[in-house]
């Protein structure tokens, strides 16, 4: 009989030796990455981080969702993307880096962002989703679909020097909607951005969707944190489900 998928090679133990010896991750920590999907919406700046840290740590799936191709302005951020890959598909590009990382890792690549169309299937094909689009709009379709399907989904937001995470674990938690019932309507396409704010936040967003899925450490859970990096303050607070929220309420 064959080994099942989420049994460690000799490979695997060799490479995540050392996030083995968190103890309450350990080798069945490992096991569970191994065996997990993640779904990546938009893999710029915070969502290119995301995958990154997915894709060393050991993830066996990721579904990389991004349309359009890599432009000039996008390398200040996006730490997948390279100069001579300018002009061509940002998934391609993606997944190219991902693959030098880690052979191993599974990759399925979606040239397209979150729409209506699309969002019920793209949701489907992994077991947790990391939401890492710009747009509010992309957000709450994300959000309404995994809490139907009820996926956990990391929500990671960023603007300017600031940042904002927090887990939805439908069922369980606060929404997205609960916190924004509707788009807030100043919200833009282009923000100012640095690429180390991108990267702090999807770096810590990789760390919550790597503790949902080993089910270790407290994820941030009906907690929202938010970091600003221009004083380096964080602080977490505590969200309330809305009871008439429109995606989760009753
Ligand atoms: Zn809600």
């Amino acid at each position: 009989m064959s080994a099942p998928l989420y049994e460690l090679t000799d490979h695997d133990r060799a490479v995540y030796e050392w996030q083995m010896w968190v103890a309450d991750f350990g080798e069945a920590g490992q096991r569970k990455l191994k065996a997990a999907s993640v779904l990546v919406s938009r893999v710029g700046g915070v969502g290119g981080t995301v995958a990154y840290f997915l894709a060393a740590a050991g993830v066996g799936r990721l579904v990389l969702a991004h349309a359009g191709p890599i432009r000039e302005n996008d390398l200040n951020r996006q730490l997948l993307m390279t100069h001579d890959a300018v002009g061509t598909l940002r998934v391609e590009s993606a997944a190219k880096r991902l693959r030098e990382l880690n052979p191993r890792l599974e990759l399925e690549t979606v040239p397209e962002n979150v729409t209506e169309q699309n969002v019920a299937r793209l949701v489907a094909s992994a077991d947790l989703v990391a939401d890492c689009a710009p747009l509010f709009s992309e957000r709450l379709l994300m959000n309404r679909e995994a809490v139907r399907q009820r996926k956990p989904l990391i929500e990671s937001a960023m603007y300017e020097l600031e940042a904002q995470l927090t887990t939805v674990i439908p069922g369980q938690t606060p929404c997205l909607a609960c916190l924004y019932p509707t788009e807030p309507p100043a919200w833009k396409r282009q923000f100012p951005v640095f690429g180390a704010v991108a990267g702090t936040i999807g770096s810590l967003a990789a760390m919550e969707a790597i503790k949902v899925l080993a089910g270790f450490g407290e994820p941030l859970a009906g907690r929202l944190l938010i970091g600003n990096l221009r004083d380096m303050t964080f602080r977490t607070v505590r969200i309330s489900k809305n009871p008439s929220c429109s995606v989760c309420g009753h």
